[in-house]
């Protein structure tokens, strides 16, 4: 049984864990140590289901608990070598992550970790270097696409492929440039190596989601320029003109920033 939840999504951190009875996958680890074991414990889990993690890039938001759980718990940490040197030289890395536990991907080269075969593929984005990671499991097909500056046609296959989806809409356009960010950060955000907007996100599920699709959720809801229900509005909007309905032909939900989901079953 695979299931799936999240600790955490947006700017003040990310996290996602993935896992079976034996083994689990965390996807990021940009929320402090901490408040991971407690969102473990709230759900009955202790760290020690962690057996890898994968990480997307080399932001803050991403990596904050890397070194902590890779040194004292002995988890290996796999990402490409473009974004293991970026996690090296990062401030917020104030304890690094040991030569024993680094564990170097390629892109467009699948690894399997137990029953578990990923992929890692490019994502642009202006870190280091980024990745999306799309998941067999069992007949579970699931796909992680976070920090994306726009889409390409490498997030399209995965996403045609996919029966879950973990799908970054970070900001509303309008609300990102009438908001109160300096001009060069509505440049930064907005450009092709920022993040992804509501329409652009709803544009691509729209375009490359199948009926295989069960459930989409939405990750890195910007607090300042986005709302959990304009996104969903959006979505449901875009969707319906692809004749696709929300709620009926997948479930959809947005993830909170700081407030864990519920726990999901992937089957
Ligand atoms: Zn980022
Ligand atoms: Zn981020």
């Amino acid at each position: 049984m695979l299931r799936f939840f999240s600790l955490g999504s947006g700017s003040s951190g990310n996290s996602y864990f993935l896992f079976s009875d034996h083994f689990g996958i965390l996807i990021d680890a940009g929320i402090g140590i901490r408040n991971i074991k407690k969102h473990f414990r709230s759900r009955g889990l202790t760290l020690d289901r962690i057996k890898a993690v994968i990480v997307t890039h080399d932001h803050a938001d991403h990596i904050k608990a890397l070194g902590h759980l890779s040194n004292d718990y002995h988890i290996p940490v796999y990402t490409t070598a473009a974004v293991h040197e970026g996690i090296n030289r990062n401030y917020c890395m104030t304890t690094k992550i040991s030569s024993d536990y680094v564990r170097v991907v390629e892109k467009d080269k699948s690894f399997c970790l137990d029953e578990f075969c990923i992929t890692p593929f490019e994502v642009p984005h202006d870190s280091t270097d980024n990745v999306g990671y799309f998941i067999s499991y069992d007949m579970v097909r699931f796909c992680l696409i976070t920090d994306a500056g726009h889409a390409t046609d490498k997030m399209a296959e995965y996403i045609r492929q996919s029966n879950y989806l973990v799908l970054e809409a970070n900001h509303d356009l309008n609300m990102l440039m009438m908001g109160p960010y300096p001009a060069y950060l509505k440049g930064r955000v907005s450009g092709p190596k920022g993040h992804m907007n509501n329409l652009e996100a709803a544009e691509l599920l729209a375009q490359n989601v199948t009926e295989q699709m069960r459930h989409v959720w939405l990750c890195h809801i910007s607090e300042e320029n986005n709302h959990p229900e304009l996104v969903k509005k959006t979505m449901d909007s875009v969707l319906r003109s692809y004749g696709i309905i929300m709620g009926k032909d997948f479930e959809l939900d947005v993830l909170r920033r700081i407030v864990p989901s519920d726990l999901f079953l992937l089957e």
